[in-house]
């Protein structure tokens, strides 16, 4: 793994170092930094997140990688994890998005219906 290695790597209980004692290496072991974790403004961002991405699509841990980046706050996990981009990530997040107009509507009639119940009792 790259450069965000000693973060998953620290922890011994991980997926990804009980992977690698079981003999499984992931297909990034080794892998630039700079297709991994680009940073903002970085010449080719796209091609290099495109590289990494197409490195994720060979690797044995892909499944295991992309539902433990998907379990992480968006916000907080930079780079290309499972085959996934930050944006991609954050773009699939549900838990930050705005609330839909279908939501307010509820929200609105409950609040109307405890207002009502209060004013009876
Ligand atoms: S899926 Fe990608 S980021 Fe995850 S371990 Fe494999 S190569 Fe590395």
């Amino acid at each position: 793994m790259s450069a965000h290695a000693p973060a998953i790597w620290g922890n011994p209980a991980t997926w990804l170092h009980q992977a690698e004692t079981r003999g499984i290496t992931p297909a990034c072991r080794g892998a630039s930094d700079h297709l991994f974790f680009p940073e903002q403004g970085t010449p080719r961002l796209h091609a290099r997140i495109t590289a990494a991405k197409a490195i994720c699509g060979r690797c044995p841990l892909l499944k295991q990688c992309r539902e433990w980046a998907q379990q992480q706050p968006p916000t907080q996990l930079y780079g290309v994890w499972g085959g996934t981009s930050r944006g991609d990530r954050l773009r699939s997040d549900t838990t930050h998005r705005r609330p839909q107009p279908e939501q307010f509507r509820r929200a609105n009639e409950r609040k109307a219906r405890e207002k009502k119940e209060k004013r009876a009792a």
